[in-house]
């Protein structure tokens, strides 16, 4: 039986070509600032966004995490949406790394407006935390997959910059929105000051996201990736992998999208299926009729070789990547007829 692992983007294996770039790798100890590989990475993704300076680290939940670190003191506040990355999966890191509350914007599908951030300034008065920092994600993973337009960002920008707020993008999937709407990274880059990419989703490197800012804000990232336990030594291995993913994989994401878009499309004639978010990228979230049960559906689809995840109450979120095939979404197709 053929495997088709929908869960998630982080499921992709290196390529025969990924592992040949990675074996290859001019490294040395990064602790010591020696490894070419990793430095070339850095200088490299903060060049693709305009920014200053990168910092290469194991996962998107520490550059998230060391955003949030950097951009605020203890007792501030962020401004960023109830479906977000930083509240929903980090272990509740904000509070206890930064010591920072968050405000959850009620936004659609995860996505909110320059208004929005507005509304939810504290006043300057000692009762309230002190607003600091506004963080949005692009795509939108619990939103299925959603973009934000560039425009709708320089609004929240300069609503941010105006009232002294930091911005930070968490851009684990930002390759995602961008080749759907051919913006430039560069324009992405003058309205954060941090912006997180991760290497191990869609664009298929095994390990690894990078923090973006000034070069000022990733000295303090760096101070901060050391106290995490995130200091790496070869890590150029991996750097290699990510380098080989930003010149490979990044065009092929539309691919994934048309994929997800085939998926949805199967489900949408199944009468136990109530809702489907439309599809902007690579995650298709299904609602299934209660009557029926999610459990039902995955059980049915796993006895097939086809894994999706729970994502909260009579839903399934689908990841199309690098290792789903046409074949693979054919084969769905008929296992459900
Ligand atoms: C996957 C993901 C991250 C980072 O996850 P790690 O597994 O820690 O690399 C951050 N934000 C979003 C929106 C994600 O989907």
């Amino acid at each position: 039986m053929m495997l088709i692992d929908l869960r998630s983007d982080t499921v992709t294996k290196p390529t025969p070509e990924m592992k040949e770039y990675m074996f290859s790798a001019d490294v040395g100890d990064d602790v010591f600032g020696e490894d070419k590989t990793v430095i070339q990475l850095e200088e490299k993704i903060a060049g693709m966004f305009g920014l200053n300076a990168a910092l290469f680290c194991p996962s998107g939940t520490m550059t998230n995490q060391i955003a949030l670190r950097i951009n605020t003191e203890p007792q501030d506040e962020v401004i960023c949406d109830r479906t977000s990355h930083i509240y929903n999966y980090e272990g509740g890191g904000a509070a206890y790394n930064s010591m920072v509350s968050l405000r959850l914007l009620n936004g659609e599908r995860g996505r909110f407006t320059a208004v929005d951030v507005e509304e939810n300034i504290n006043p300057d008065d000692i009762h309230f935390p002190k607003t600091s920092l506004v963080a949005l994600e692009n795509t939108v993973n619990k939103g299925g997959g959603c973009y934000y337009k560039l425009g709708t960002i320089k609004a929240i920008s300069a609503a941010a910059k105006s009232n002294n707020l930091k911005m930070h993008l968490d851009g684990a999937r930002i390759f995602n929105a961008l080749v759907e709407t051919r913006e430039s990274p560069k324009d992405y880059g003058k309205c954060f000051d941090t912006i997180s990419v991760c290497f191990s989703k869609g664009l298929g490197a095994p390990v690894g996201s990078a923090i973006l800012g000034t070069h000022e804000s990733i000295k303090k990232a760096r101070r901060v990736r050391k106290v995490l336990g995130g200091a790496m030594r070869q890590s150029g291995y991996l750097a290699a992998a990510a380098i080989y993913a930003l010149d490979n994989n990044i065009d092929r994401l539309k691919s994934d999208h048309k994929r997800a878009k085939s998926l949805a499309t199967i489900f949408e004639t199944k009468n136990y299926v109530t809702d489907i978010l439309s599809v902007e990228t690579n995650i298709v979230i299904l609602s299934i009729d209660p009557s029926y049960g999610s459990t039902r559906l995955l059980d049915e689809l796993q006895s097939n070789g086809i894994l999706a995840v729970p994502f909260g109450k009579n839903t399934i979120r689908f990841v199309t990547h690098l290792d789903i095939t046409d074949d693979m979404i054919n084969e769905i197709e008929i296992v459900l007829k």
